[in-house]
């Protein structure tokens, strides 16, 4: 596996300080180290994995660190946090208003800017005497790579 600073140019590099910036985090070598980590993984991690791999990868980072730099992420909306086998797992999504999909048996989350959500959170309101939060709308489900793999989908039968 290529380590993380033979992958990241100045490019990638300037995005991560701008990110962080954003976040209002002064951006450490540390710090970018971790924002780096969670970089185009669909599947949510915690503290720990990425902790590890971060370490797996040779990088010299504080479990600390780690830790503190997700809850500023998550703080500033840059990562999203999900509850996973009673664990909170990270993931980087990108800016602006969406919904996720989330995969119940392989924790797989997609984004969705929504349309489909959002009519049916309409709907909601048109139909129910109540308001939904669309920022609590993430639908659980099974991911079709799962649904392929010939493991159930919850509720269909049997
Ligand atoms: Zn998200
Ligand atoms: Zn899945």
């Amino acid at each position: 596996m290529m380590s993380i600073h033979q992958r990241r140019g100045p490019d990638q590099q300037r995005e991560l300080i701008g990110e962080l910036r954003a976040a209002g985090l002064a951006p450490t070598a540390q710090r970018r180290l971790v924002l780096d980590a969670l970089h185009g993984h669909d599947h949510p991690a915690s503290a720990i994995a990425i902790y590890q791999r971060l370490r797996a990868d040779g990088q010299a980072v504080g479990l600390t660190t780690v830790y503190r730099t997700l809850h500023a992420l998550a703080d500033a909306g840059r990562v999203h946090v999900f509850h996973r086998d009673g664990e909170l797992t990270y993931r980087h999504c990108r800016e602006g208003p969406h919904h996720h999909l989330v995969c119940e048996v392989c924790g797989l989350v997609v984004e969705r800017s929504g349309d489909t959500v959002t009519r049916w959170l309409q709907q909601v309101r048109a139909d129910e005497d109540f308001v939904p939060n669309p920022q609590h709308s993430d639908l659980y489900g099974v991911c079709g790579t799962c649904l392929r793999a010939d493991r159930r989908a919850p509720g269909d039968g049997r």
